[in-house]
């Protein structure tokens, strides 16, 4: 029979494969470190102190660029640029798609007399109009005003992206419709910084530490990915269009030796990381650590903690580099949160807390007592946030690809719950359930309370609960339940949203006792006891991926939802409209436009999945295994017309196998198409939404089960798709 099985090519050109040799510009990382980013260094010395000055001023006080800074800022920047061989430049800005997005122009430009400039004003560093008719606007464009606009966002430090033999100049900036709303992911993040900064600054000085002049939000972002032999990847079509496999039987070997988390890292790969590396050091990303993760083939890497606008910056761009990289090593990289079924999902971790003016880290215990009340204040206040809103924190993580990881098999449940480990769980019974503090307010009230117990370094920070979405490790909350491929805007906007809000009321609280008298410490505590107990519902220490916990959350009226059609909803409850209109992160109509942006694109994305899968099963499979079956049948006929038992052979049970499961597929993939078909007619984006889940939920695993069967049955020599032992061992 003759086939051109494009697998069994792939599978050869993977035996060739030699390692890519990397070299490093130097030894010393410090010699290279940020050469393409037009940083605070790079600037003092090119720009004129005056410039200078007023450019730091609204970097570090959001003060406004006038125009003249602006050109001198923006000749600066293009002759640092040229002077490093940058011919274009690019307004990059993160559009709700999930990717960043670029729009190329030449520095050069011919004027009227016919001579020829290399030109760059402030007014195009400062704003541009894109093309923004293709970017998703969910109907914002259309009811206020057709254009939208990027403008520079002096916060993120322009840098140079080297791409083939070119080079661009990359100017991050934020992207809003001509008439202010917001259309990308930067706008509200750089809204929700400015809250925080003002809440927690609002409560350290007031109680803790008047030389508090800032709070900003760090953020350290881990970032699993898989890595597959490029060829094998293109002989995957699903993988390809959609990043997952929707199909593929489980490998004899699979991750339960997890021999891959503690293995030495191939050569062919770890000359990838170094190479990404390398990359992300110029680039100024402060990657340092890489590891093997548990299933095989995974990986992780994650940078130095930085300032959260530009941690998802460099977020944002390592993704990028990883597929560049990636592409230069014959390897391709997986970011979707699922790409195999049965193997661990790819996440996320966000390492999130704040950091004041004065070098404090606010969710780090120290000695000091008055200290340790600080800490306090701010770690139980970030329980209650995530208690109060632990639904929408649920809905800032909600993609397509999240939904196969969340909630579904082998994976955490869609519940956010808190963990904080058993010394800090101590010291908040302790603070619940002592009472003396009422009458007492005098110096030794941290011991009574116990908070002189809390030891500056938490054991739990090694003894960590791995199964936990959200947490408290040592000296920041870790945010674990963000998909792998998602922008860590959206659930980092969400978190300091929540944790400005309810910083603000703590503080009204706080006030409100002061005034009645209350000693100042007192006051707190007071206030503090009162949310422990009101946010315990949050806290779970066990194991998150246990069933019992599933009900045990369901009981304490924990959201739990495991479709983002549905999930979203939480974005436009009251409670969350509320929240984010009044402290101006989203207006309603900002809100609603993404809610609409956020359903299309996850209409699209199963979409795209279930057509992947119709495709891969009529065009692939079934003729496949059609030939191997019809090989079979005329093996019995001829069996037959010798006159023997051809009825009591393995080819015979086969053939019957083969048709059952056959029948299955192809009457369950025809159902599936008239079921997109209905849900295509309907308008409202949420309504088919939920029909698009319904239709995942109702065919992908039965239709994948019978295929997965079938490559069981076949003949190994035929079967189309590459398996998942060539892809991942
Ligand atoms: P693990 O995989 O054990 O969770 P890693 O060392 O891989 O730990 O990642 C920890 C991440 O947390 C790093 O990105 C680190 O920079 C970040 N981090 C450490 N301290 C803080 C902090 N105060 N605020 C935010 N992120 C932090
Ligand atoms: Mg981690």
């Amino acid at each position: 029979m003759q086939s051109t099985n494009f697998r069994f090519k792939a599978l050869e050109k993977t035996l060739d494969r030699k390692p890519v040799p990397v070299k490093c510009p130097s030894d010393k990382i410090s010699e290279y470190f940020g050469q393409n980013v037009f940083d605070k260094e790079t600037m003092r010395r090119v720009l004129s102190a005056d410039i200078y000055k007023a450019l730091i001023m609204a970097i570090d006080k959001g003060a406004k660029i006038e125009s003249h800074v602006a050109d001198a800022v923006a000749s600066a920047m293009k002759s640092w640029a040229i002077s490093k061989g940058v011919t274009h430049y690019t307004h990059w800005f993160q559009p709700l798609t999930g990717a960043t997005a670029e729009k190329h122009d030449s520095f050069f430009e011919p004027d009227v007399q016919g001579r020829h400039m290399e030109k760059f004003k402030g007014s195009a560093l400062v704003q541009q109009e894109p093309d923004a008719s293709s970017f998703p606007s969910g109907g914002l464009r259309n009811t206020f005003e057709a254009r939208g606009y990027t403008a520079w966002d002096p916060t993120s430090p322009a840098f140079i992206m080297e791409n083939g033999s070119g080079k661009t100049l990359c100017i991050p900036t934020i992207f809003v419709s001509y008439t202010g709303e917001a259309l990308d992911y930067k706008t509200p993040l750089l809204k929700a910084m400015a809250f925080v900064d003002q809440a927690a600054t609002d409560v350290c000085k007031s109680y803790f530490d008047e030389g508090v002049t800032q709070v900003k939000a760090s953020l350290g972002i881990e970032q699993e990915y898989f890595l597959v032999d490029r060829a094998l990847y293109r002989a995957r079509p699903d993988l390809v269009l959609s990043g997952r496999t929707v199909f593929g039987h489980s490998s004899a070997k699979g991750q339960q030796l997890e021999d891959h988390y503690f293995g030495s890292i191939p050569t062919r790969v770890h000359n990838f990381m170094v190479d990404l590396e390398v990359e992300s050091h110029k680039l100024g990303i402060p990657i340092r650590t890489r590891h093997n993760e548990v299933a095989p083939r995974q990986f992780e890497c994650a940078p130095m903690f930085e300032e959260i606008n530009l941690a998802v910056d460099h977020n944002q761009l390592l993704m990028d580099l990883m597929e560049k990289v990636a592409e230069r090593h014959d390897l391709k990289v997986l970011l979707h949160e699922k790409p195999f079924a049965g193997i661990n999902g790819s996440g996320k971790h966000n390492n999130w807390s704040l950091v004041t003016s004065t070098g404090k880290n606010l969710l780090s215990p120290s000695f000091k007592p008055e200290d340790k009340l600080q800490f306090l204040t701010f770690f139980i206040n970030t329980i209650k946030a995530v208690h109060e809103h632990n639904g929408l924190l649920r809905a800032s993580i909600a993609s397509a690809g999240n939904d196969h990881r969340l909630g579904a098999n082998e994976a955490p449940p869609a519940i956010v719950s808190v963990f904080i480990g058993s010394q800090l769980t101590k010291v908040l019974d302790d603070m619940e359930n002592n009472a003396s503090v009422e009458h007492n307010g005098d110096d030794n009230m941290f011991m009574q309370l116990g908070i002189d117990k809390i030891p500056p370094i938490l054991l739990d920070n090694t003894d960590r609960n791995r199964t936990s979405p959200f947490a408290f490790t040592g000296n920041k909350f870790e945010f674990r339940a963000v998909g792998s491929s998602a922008n860590s805007a959206s659930s980092v906007t969400v978190l300091n949203t929540i944790m400005a809000d309810q910083l603000n009321k703590f503080k009204k609280e706080v006030d409100a006792l002061i005034a009645n008298g209350d000693k100042k410490e007192v006051a707190i505590v007071n206030v503090l006891r009162r949310y422990i107990k009101e946010s315990k519902d949050i806290r779970f220490e066990g194991n998150g991926y246990s069933e019992e916990w599933e009900k045990e959350a369901a009981r304490r009226g924990l959201s739990n939802i495991t479709n983002t059609a549905e999930a979203l909803d939480e974005y436009l409850t009251d409670k969350s409209k509320n929240l984010f209109v009044s402290n101006n992160i989203y207006t309603e109509a900002e809100l609603e436009a993404r809610l609409e942006i956020m359903w299309e694109h996850y209409i699209m994305k199963v979409q795209i999945e279930s057509r992947v899968m119709g495709d891969l099963a009529l065009n692939h499979i079934i003729p496949a295994t059609l030939r191997y079956q019809n090989e079979l049948i005329s093996a019995l006929s001829d069996m037959k017309s010798l006159g023997l038992d051809y009825e009591n052979t393995v080819g015979f049970q086969t053939v019957n196998e083969i048709t059952h499961h056959l029948n299955i597929v192809k009457a369950k993939v025809h159902e599936m198409i008239e079921a997109r078909k209905a849900a295509n007619k309907v308008e409202d984006n949420r309504e088919r939404a939920i029909m698009y889940k319904d239709i995942k939920e109702g065919f992908f695993d039965e239709i994948r089960y019978h295929v997965d069967k079938l490559e069981f049955l076949v003949d190994d020599a035929v079967w189309p798709l590459a398996k998942y032992r060539e892809l991942l061992f």
